[in-house]
């Protein structure tokens, strides 16, 4: 099977799995598990930030990384379709007792002045925000990524009114990549940022939240309230060094695949292409080809390829990431192009 329904399904690679076999571990909700710990120096070091969290989803670090920043009954300013809105099943008004007030923008990325017209002073009548989130690269946009100068502006004109910015970073190496510059430079104006380790950085399990040390103190106490004291997890840790060492570099590949992708299936007929990609994620239109959808993406499993259709009528979403090369991608294409002839 050839499997581009997301970037999450990649596997431990052989040199994570000796590394998870040998990892010196201790009991983490004692701060005693050396890997942990090791991979939590890594981490902040690595985003230029005072400290980091290893936490087990990408969901409890933006939930840890929400509460940290506000009371209940604030607003959250967030894109029409960010992740924390839309598929995080409501934690963000489950746990922080915040509201999000959703901004839309096309290709996902927000603006100061689009922001500014949401942002909202405590009165008799309206909830004040209290956070401002920017989702890098955007999911459901189609893996976006934001120009550093609108980051640098949002976060600039939100501190002058004393707002935080937190990013929901899950792929922020997809965005340092496809930028060419180190992730320290993307993240350095937001003050709290979430990334995965289960994506295209391939570990297994893990995502980390980074930010100032007196913020991420607060997180850990929340990781443990929320079920996330995690013990001897350093086993799970090693996988996440690795894949900070030897996986983020490598990431600009997978940019390459999904490009390739675009211009073949843009190619196709009856395939319609909805945007040249930035990083890994690609959305394309199959109402041409008569099929719907799930019908699409089911005659498509037939031929050995994955790729998900629940995005709207006719809409489906690819990834690309380490456990599918050029060659798998150039099968998938011969996949499409096989389903789109077997339409009419
Ligand atoms: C994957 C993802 C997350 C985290 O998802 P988990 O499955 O909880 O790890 C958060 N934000 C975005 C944009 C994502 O794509």
């Amino acid at each position: 099977m050839i499997d581009l329904r997301s970037d999450t399904v990649t596997r431990p690679t052989a040199e994570m799995r000796r590394a998870m076999a040998e990892a010196v571990v201790g009991d983490d909700v004692y701060g005693e598990d050396p890997t942990i710990n090791l991979l939590e120096e890594r981490a902040a070091a690595l985003m230029g930030k005072e400290a980091a969290l290893l936490v087990p989803t990408g969901t409890m670090g933006n939930t840890i990384g929400i509460k940290v920043h506000t009371e209940h009954g604030q607003e959250v300013i967030c894109e029409s379709r960010a992740h924390i809105l839309n598929y995080e099943l409501s934690m963000m008004a489950w746990f922080t007792g915040c509201l999000a007030r959703a901004v839309v923008a096309e290709t996902g990325i927000l603006s100061w002045s689009s922001i500014y017209e949401q942002v909202r002073p405590l009165g008799p009548h309206a909830a004040p925000t209290g956070l401002i989130e920017v989702e890098n690269t955007h999911n459901m946009a189609g893996g976006t990524v934001y120009p550093l100068d609108t980051l640098r502006e949002i976060c600039e004109e939100a501190h002058k009114l004393g707002l935080p910015v937190h990013m929901d970073g899950a792929r922020v190496f997809n965005a340092a990549a496809a930028l060419g510059v180190p992730v320290s430079t993307v993240v350095a104006p937001v003050d709290t940022v979430m990334f995965c380790l289960s994506k295209g950085l391939g570990a297994p399990v893990g995502s980390m939240l980074a930010g100032p040390k007196r913020l991420i103190d607060k997180g850990r106490l929340l990781r443990k309230r929320l079920g996330g004291g995690m013990r001897q997890a350093g086993i799970l840790a090693a996988a996440g060094l690795i894949g900070l060492e030897k996986m983020a570099g490598r990431l600009g590949e997978d940019h390459e695949n999904c490009q390739y992708l675009a211009r073949e299936l843009a190619a196709i007929p009856g395939v319609k292409v909805e945007r040249a990609p930035e990083t890994n994620i690609l959305f394309f239109d199959v109402n041409g080809t008569g099929l719907s959808g799930p019908e699409f993406s089911a005659r498509l499993k037939e031929r050995g390829v994955l790729i998900n259709s629940a995005y709207g009528v006719g809409r489906l979403r690819l990834l690309t990431h380490f456990d599918v090369d050029r060659a798998a991608c150039a099968r998938a294409v011969e996949a499409v192009r096989g389903v789109a002839a077997s339409g009419n």
